[in-house]
């Protein structure tokens, strides 16, 4: 016989806190509670598969459930000495739901019931306080017609709000017995006006009907909605929790509260809650009336002059911070509880571990492992890495006054202040001169990658959360609004035109990537610092993890950035991004729009010294840390001139005429760039440029390794392999190339060839590629486009529909698909590793800085993930949690 009924309540229950899934949160905690002898109205518990059975079998409930309910109402009974619907010895009620996982707001709770007509009266009497009587009948009326008869509040909230009018008074708790009774007989003329019928009076048809509406709620548009969104099945369904009432509202020496253990927003260890006197249930939260701080040190801070609970109840306070301590030592974390204190004595109503922000959450699993209440492993595992993005970008002071002038997307988190500029280049030389700027444009593209790199932060006028600005900022962990639609953007006379204003360059504006705002002026910033508790979990995660931490950097000061959060190492620079900024481009164009041999290494000979200090710089700055270089990548389309004036500037350098030049571009036009003529194709067709790269590298290790007097290990990187004959071609220039540096510098070097895995052949012939290849580097990116067949750049218009329809749960391209694309991953390990056992591997698409991917990596074994700057914390503490959950 399944049991659908637990009881809880006198120091005993038949549920604990582990029955989570079988009486919901609320439940299993209010089982757990009492059995540690805490004051809780006794009550029980419907399970989960009671509601799963109603919705199995047509809303109906088990046959034994009518019978279990009795008999639990009889066990509350004899611990109470009260019966649900006696009027001599009156029991009420209330009726709560309560999921597995807390699901605010979604599921109601009804207070009060059994009160009817009659029993009110009774109310009135054994109280002596006939107010307290018709408050309590009014807020149990309100509240089932709202969750039960589905009629909505505002009619009582109106009825209400007039009949206060017309007695002249502002507060609830003003009405009088007399008042609150004719209030009730407005209500009551006003429900059989709108239902037909009257307002039940029989508690069981009460009882019954709020059970029901409990279980059906579990299908309101709202939970489903937010069962999606937070990725929870349907299947668990909630319990229901009936309870005997204690009140809170019967005068002056009653109250509510809610607390936490700990500070939720800074994590500070003090309790922190708040209290009304004479008040119900959610009227704290409610903001009817302003609530109290619950201790005199939390009053004296927030310069109240209303008494806190300290004062005003020193016995309740003193026994809820025993309470409130005990709990927090049971469940070993920071609980969110709800109490309620009935003529000076208390009663707890809820505890669940509480919700916190990121930088609270450091303190207090810092401050927790210190107390020796959790170790240090655990507290690891109690940061969400995903969180610690807030804590990684400066932040616009919350106490900032904001002047909202425009609203976009949230492209990329942080905020930024600086004067406006309209284009990169000015962007760049603002920058030289050490100003701060913001570049405002109505989209970018690669070519502004300098100006972007060069400013504080992106504001866009169109495009989304995938549109270049915002994937480009990201990777740099700038701040970006993109979208910005209400904006308009004047490029010809250089101004921005935001709500009847007129901005021109020069005036400063702010930016919030974390929720799009778009500011006036400078506002006060909060800076990100990896220290103090920051640090110390980092340091804890340092020793829990497995896999390296490197990260995808090719300016010096990404990778300095990268290497103050804790970078080890470089996996993946793109040498490609070293050619956009101001020369560097033109001489690279003259590289692609070459027809000759003799003309390619012309422009590659210019390049060659400006790769060269660009390598060196970053051998310095990672100071003997494994640096990946991968060599030219992209499709040429990127590079090759657009505007007329580009055009006129590369066939003056070329000394060739700009009608020539155009149709070479012309020529170089490809159907599909993405698929055509890059990574290692590049290489084969024109080796100069892979020897011009090789050359470079090897020259700047070489001398790296003199002036830091020990040698570097350059990682050369081969992109888009997919036949191992390509690898072999190209790695026998780069061994060409190391051998003649080296005879020139009369040294002796180790480097390692290496290749990407990024296409479905490589994955599958893995096991030949790695005879050759001394490194597997995951491009997951393109790996996930070559593998899906979708391209990344135009995905985001359907991918959206799929994860609406259920087709797929997460993008691929931000959290990896881990059954196809991780499939291939896991094979090409296994098949490298069966070639030549020493092999590293590594990942370095988007997914290297993505939680679930890294946790993925973890179980493939793979040597190192490698993500942008601003995500290498992030990284370092997913790979703890995956390594420790692994052990
Ligand atoms: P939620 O899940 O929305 O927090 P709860 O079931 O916790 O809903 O109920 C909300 C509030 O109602 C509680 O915080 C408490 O103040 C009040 N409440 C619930 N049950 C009782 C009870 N038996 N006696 C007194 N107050 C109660
Ligand atoms: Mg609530
Ligand atoms: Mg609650």
């Amino acid at each position: 016989m399944t049991k659908w009924v637990y009881t809880f309540g006198d120091g005993a229950a038949e549920g604990r806190a582990g029955d989570r899934n079988l009486l919901g949160g609320k439940g299993a905690n209010l089982a757990e509670m009492c059995s540690l002898g805490l004051p809780v109205p006794p009550g029980f518990t419907i399970t989960t598969e009671a509601c799963t059975w109603y919705y199995e079998n047509g809303k109906t409930y088990p046959a034994s459930l009518e019978a279990d309910v009795a008999a639990a109402l009889d066990h509350v009974a004899a611990l109470t000495g009260r019966r649900f619907g006696d009027s001599a010895n009156l029991l009420l009620v209330s009726v709560r739901s309560g999921a597995r996982a807390s699901m605010p707001g979604m599921l109601d709770t009804v207070l009060n019931l059994g009160l009817n007509d009659g029993t009110v009266e009774a109310l009135a009497a054994e109280s002596g306080d006939a107010r307290f009587a018709y408050d309590s009948y009014r807020r149990f009326i309100q509240m089932y017609c709202d969750v039960v008869l589905g009629l909505d509040h505002e009619i009582f909230e109106e009825i209400l709000e007039d009949r206060k009018a017309s007695l002249g008074r502002d507060l609830d708790t003003e009405l009088t017995a007399a008042e609150w009774q004719a209030v009730i007989g407005l209500y009551k003329a006003r429900i059989e006006e709108e239902l037909g019928r009257p307002f039940p009076q029989d508690p069981q048809e009460q009882l019954w009907g709020a059970i029901g509406a409990v279980f059906s709620s579990w299908m309101n548009q709202r939970a489903i909605t937010y069962r999606r969104l937070h990725d929870i099945p349907a299947s668990w369904g909630t319990a229901v929790n009936i309870q005997a009432m204690v009140f809170g509202n019967m005068g002056e020496t009653s109250a509510t509260g809610v607390a936490f253990t700990r500070n939720p927003s800074t994590g500070e260890k003090a309790l922190y809650g708040e209290f009304l006197v004479n008040a119900q249930g959610e009227d704290v939260v409610a903001g009817i009336r302003t609530p109290q701080n619950i201790t005199e040190a939390a009053r004296v801070a927030a310069g109240s002059d209303k008494p806190s609970m300290q004062k005003l109840m020193p016995d309740a306070f003193g026994a809820f911070v025993d309470i409130s301590r005990k709990l927090e030592t049971h469940y070993r974390d920071m609980q969110d509880l709800e109490f309620t204190i009935e003529r000076g004595k208390l009663w707890m109503l809820q505890t669940r571990s509480g919700k916190r922000t990121a930088k609270a959450a450091l303190k207090i699993a810092v401050d927790m492992a210190n107390e020796g209440l959790i170790s240090k492993e655990e507290a690891v595992t109690r940061i969400d890495p995903a969180s610690l993005d807030q804590l990684l970008h400066p932040t616009i002071d919350p106490k900032a006054e904001r002047n909202v002038i425009g609203m976009g997307l949230p492209a990329s988190p942080g905020a930024a202040t600086g004067e406006i500029v309209f284009s990169s280049d000015e962007a760049e030389e603002a920058r030289s001169v050490g100003r701060k700027v913001i570049l405002v444009r109505v989209e970018t593209s690669p070519e502004d990658i300098h100006g972007m790199h060069a400013a504080e932060g992106i504001l866009t006028t169109r495009g989304g959360m995938t549109s270049h600005a915002a994937v480009v900022a990201r990777g740099m962990g700038k701040p970006c609004v993109s979208g910005a639609g209400s904006l308009r953007v004047d490029q010809r006379n250089g101004t921005l035109m935001a709500m009847g204003m007129t901005l021109k360059k020069g005036d400063v504006v702010t930016i919030d990537g974390g929720n799009g705002q778009v500011l006036k002026g400078a506002v006060p910033m909060l800076q990100p610092e990896l220290s103090g508790d920051f640090a110390a979990i980092m340091e804890w995660a340092d020793a829990a993890r497995r896999m390296k931490v490197r990260t995808n950097a090719e300016t010096p000061a990404d990778a300095r950035m990268a290497r103050s959060f804790g970078a080890e190492g470089i996996g993946l620079c793109r040498t490609e991004h070293m050619f956009f900024d101001g020369d560097r481009i033109v001489a690279m164009r003259e590289m692609i729009l070459a027809e000759t041999e003799e003309g390619r290494r012309r422009a590659l000979a210019k390049l060659l010294p400006m790769q060269r200090s660009d390598f060196l710089e970053l051998f310095e700055i990672m100071a003997g840390l494994p640096v990946t270089i991968r060599l030219l990548d992209p499709p040429l389309h990127e590079f090759l001139p657009k505007t007329e004036e580009e055009i006129a500037e590369v066939a003056a350098s070329m000394d060739v005429s700009a009608e020539k030049l155009r149709r070479r571009t012309e020529a170089l036009h490809e159907f599909n760039p993405m698929l055509g003529h890059r990574g290692c194709r590049l290489a084969v067709s024109y080796p100069e440029i892979a020897e011009m790269q090789a050359r470079a590298i090897f020259e700047a290790a070489v001398e790296a390794g003199r002036k830091a007097g020990k040698l570097v290990v350059p990682e050369i990187m081969v992109p888009l392999v997919g036949i191992v004959k390509e690898l072999d071609y190209v790695k026998a220039r780069i061994d060409a190339v190391a051998k003649a540096v080296m005879e020139e510098a009369g040294v002796e070097m180790d480097y390692l060839t290496g290749t990407m895995i990024e296409l479905p052949r490589a994955a599958i012939r893995a096991q030949t590629i790695a005879e050759t290849a001394e490194f597997f580097s995951f491009g997951t990116n393109d790996l996930t486009q070559t593998t899906f067949g979708i391209s990344r750049d135009d995905a985001s218009s359907f991918l959206e529909t799929y994860r609406q329809k259920g087709i797929i749960d997460q993008d691929p391209f931000v959290s990896l698909d881990i059954e196809g694309v991780g499939e291939l991953v896991r094979m090409a390990a296994e098949k490298g590793r069966k070639t030549r056992p020493e092999i590293k591997l590594g990942i370095c698409g988007e997914h290297g800085g993505d939680p679930a991917s890294i946790s993925f990596c973890e179980e493939v074994g793979l040597d190192y993930v490698s993500c942008s700057p601003f995500r290498v914390p992030i990284a370092r503490l997913a790979a703890a949690q995956a390594a420790i959950r692994k052990d």
